[in-house]
């Protein structure tokens, strides 16, 4: 086992200033991740037909939503760029690059699930999730501890340019994004922007609403956990959604719809079966154990059934260059005692380290 620690980096003050603050201190790995999604559309050229300066124009037509409705994280933005030294046209590709690939290139297969006290040894609320992603960003992973002057403090993982909005905050809400693939995207607010909204909710009820955003582009399953172990998958698409909650204390979700109301409206769905493989073991396994810990919890994260592309998923050999992915990060967040457990890298190989709010 590898013992390496994704970097934790401290910000705090405004959205420009905290923005800044990321940009100074991950400067080359937002560099880095901006050059990553550079050769990602250059790969897909073929598929897509989208230059990287295409891909600007395309994305210049969703900021001006999430600018009507999330000023303050279009401002995180600019001070992204500017401490990064980076241009902002290229920060808001990247934040908006599920976007403007139409969704064409079904990038990020994660796998996520939570339990309330019922269902854990100590009583604890826990939240599990793995972020599978192109392998060539694991180096750019980042931890924030977040102390914005307006809002709650938060800690979260992220990674190069990309806005953070998997994690929880002080006021007890954790989230964990799973990408679904609805077929009504339009140009609006991209997702990335309206789940980081979703991170700076003080309550349930304000969580799922920020999920559902007038005017959003398309949508994630946003999985919310609540430290009361209130648990909840909100599928969203751009005019559809969704609330489920949680069975015998426990929620599980992949990447493909759950509700009958969004399944309708689910693109290729004869494309998403290994998805449905993962939810049904991550949810059997979950099963299997009455009172989880935070051992239990990784162990699924490790479950290498239907290798390659399982729960621990090591999905790198593909043929088609953007249907490379792996599990970069592994992450349980105890919501009870306000830390988050993650490795950097594949949680087969790589030890755990503890973060604390
Ligand atoms: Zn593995």
């Amino acid at each position: 086992m590898n013992n390496r620690e994704i970097p934790l980096i401290h910000i705090h003050g405004s959205h420009r200033q905290m923005g800044q603050q990321i940009g100074e201190a991950c400067r080359d790995q937002i560099h880095h991740s901006i050059g990553n999604a550079n050769q990602l559309l250059a790969d897909a050229f073929e598929r897509l037909q989208l230059t990287w300066e295409g891909a600007q124009t395309q994305s210049r037509k969703y900021i001006p939503f999430a600018e009507e409705r999330f000023p303050d994280f279009i401002e995180e933005m600019q001070g992204v760029a500017e401490g990064a030294n980076a241009s902002f046209d290229d920060i808001a590709v990247v934040n908006a690059m599920e976007a403007v690939t139409m969704d064409a290139l079904h990038l990020t297969k994660c796998t996520s699930m939570a339990v309330a006290p019922e269902r854990s040894a100590n009583g604890h609320v826990y939240l599990a999730h793995n972020e599978d992603w192109l392998p060539e960003d694991e180096p750019d992973l980042v931890i924030l501890h977040a102390t914005p002057d307006d809002g709650p403090p938060f800690l979260a993982m992220t990674y190069g340019a990309l806005l953070p909005n998997i994690g929880f905050n002080a006021e007890g809400i954790a989230q964990a994004c799973d990408s679904v693939y609805p077929i009504d995207s339009r140009i609006g607010t991209p997702r990335v922007i309206v789940s980081r909204a979703t991170l700076a909710a003080r309550s349930p009820d304000e969580a799922i609403r920020a999920a559902l955003a007038p005017q959003r582009a398309a949508g994630y399953n946003h999985l919310i956990a609540h430290d009361s172990g209130e648990l909840y998958n909100v599928e969203v698409s751009a005019r559809r959604f969704a609330v489920l909650g949680s069975e015998d204390g426990a929620v599980t979700h992949t990447n493909n719809y759950l509700s009958p109301n969004m399944v309708e409206i689910e693109s290729d769905p004869d494309e998403l079966i290994a998805t449905r493989v993962r939810y049904f073991r991550a949810k059997r396994l979950l099963g299997l154990t009455r009172l989880h810990t935070i051992e239990s919890l990784q162990a699924i994260q490790r479950d290498h059934i239907n290798f390659q592309d399982s729960i621990c998923n090591h999905a790198i050999d593909s043929q088609q260059p953007f249907d490379r992915e792996k599990t970069i990060t592994a992450l349980i967040m105890d919501l009870t005692e306000r830390v988050m457990y993650a490795t950097w890298g594949s949680p087969c190989q790589n030890e755990y380290h503890a973060y604390r709010l």
